[in-house]
């Protein structure tokens, strides 16, 4: 089978976006890049059941080499993102959240400094129907210099350089979104944080994290 292992990733994303409550029903998708091929969720296919199998291989341009049932709807949107960004993976969802905070604003407020970690303001797209060229352009140019938009009346997507980086921002993209709708519905002014901030925090979160000792790693 061409590409098992990234439509196991995939297959797995799917699995987990269920799990960790980040999808209502099918709502959302997940594809990979492998070269000159797109590794993508099929469309409309519950998570519970879905398997590394039906998950389908796609030329750059949408023609498909080994897809067993009907693409992701979003396949227009995951094509242009390709094309237009450095994106080698993308995860779509409609949590509620980031969903809810797409119908009021046009740009999320930097009332948290994870939005360093989308590389600045994280731009709600117009909204267009989903699965349209439309739809697909507003996105990509949303994405423009960030790896994480919103997408208007509808959702929210991230993009990074491989899937468990890009599904890790997805989560802290619900989270942001949920802290700003929070503070919100205080009705009470929300201080956000300057732009200076937010670049200093990118500089930061780049050396974020570390790796257990070599005794614990496995345990
Ligand atoms: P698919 O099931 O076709 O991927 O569509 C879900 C979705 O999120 C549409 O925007
Ligand atoms: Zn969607």
């Amino acid at each position: 089978m061409l590409h098992e292992e990234a439509r196991r990733e995939v297959a797995a994303a799917c699995q987990r976006l269920k799990h960790d409550g980040l999808v209502v029903g099918t709502a959302g998708n997940v594809s990979v890049r492998v070269g000159e091929h797109v590794v993508i969720s099929p469309s409309g296919v519950d998570y519970e059941v879905l398997r590394a199998e039906h998950v389908g291989v796609h030329r750059l341009g949408g023609e498909p080499v080994e897809a067993p049932l009907k693409p992701s709807s979003e396949m227009p949107l995951h094509l242009a993102v390709y094309a237009r960004t450095p994106a080698e993976a993308i995860v779509h969802n409609h949590a509620p959240a980031s969903t809810a905070l797409s119908t009021i604003v046009d740009e999320v407020p930097t009332s948290h400094y994870y939005t360093a970690m989308f590389g600045g303001p994280i731009r709600v797209a117009p909204y267009a129907t989903f699965g349209t060229e439309a739809l697909a352009e507003h996105v990509a140019a949303a994405l423009d210099g960030r790896l994480g938009a919103l997408m208007g009346n509808h959702g929210a997507l991230t993009i990074g350089r491989d899937l468990k980086g890009t599904y890790d921002r997805l989560a802290y993209l619900e989270y942001v979104c949920d802290v700003q709708l929070r503070a919100m519905t205080t009705a009470l002014p929300v201080r956000t944080l300057p732009a200076e901030e937010i670049e200093h925090v990118a500089t930061l979160l780049g050396s974020y994290g570390q790796s257990l000792p070599e005794d614990d790693a496995g345990s």
